[in-house]
């Protein structure tokens, strides 16, 4: 992915913008093509993560994996990359995944932004929830919970970042698939 990286601008775009952060996350050139895939890759080992712990048939592996938009039992309704409309309310979001439960409903997002925002972009996301979430809790009468899965390109994590990754149980095993996946992007 390094290539037309110049120290003065990037020759895709020809942004004056030639920092490795503009090639790996920021250069318009990429962003529905390498980072969307890389973006997806991720929240798609989530989903599978999530499919197995709710008791869902999956592939053997996460790379297999395509996650129906949604997906139920008598315990939960899964929603891949869904917008969640609200009647009467004029917010709305579309999270990456949506875990609906009969006591509590759980959004997650993944970002993948350059490095040094990873902090700025986790609490950027989280004020972008907040209504939505707010909605959804009045609307469902239940509690609602946002994760942020909030990862820099090059692999920084914000100090949250356990915090939310422990509250879908635990997920230590993703956490390296998703580093595996960071590493593939740099090959
Ligand atoms: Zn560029």
């Amino acid at each position: 992915m390094f290539y037309g990286l110049d120290d003065d601008y990037c020759r895709l775009c020809k942004s004056l913008d030639g920092s490795i952060f503009h090639i790996i996350c920021q250069c318009p050139r990429f962003a529905q093509t390498e980072y969307r895939r890389r973006h997806d890759r991720i929240a798609r080992n989530l989903h599978w993560a999530l499919c197995k712990k709710y008791g869902f048939l999956v592939a053997k592996r996460p790379s297999e994996h395509f996650g129906a938009r949604t997906i139920a039992n008598g315990k939960v309704r899964l929603l891949w990359d869904s917008q969640l409309d609200i009647v009467g309310r004029t917010s709305a979001n579309k999270p990456d995944i949506s875990i609906f439960e009969d006591n509590s409903i759980t959004l997650i997002d993944v970002t993948i932004p350059g490095d040094p925002k990873v902090l700025q972009k986790e609490q950027e996301k989280i004020e972008k929830y907040r209504e939505i979430s707010e909605e959804l809790a009045d609307y469902w009468h239940r509690p609602v919970k946002f994760i942020p899965i909030t990862i820099g390109a090059l692999g920084t994590v914000t100090p949250n970042y356990d915090r939310y990754f422990n509250e879908l149980d635990d997920f230590s095993s993703i956490h390296n698939r998703i580093c595996m996946e960071l590493r593939y992007q740099m090959s």
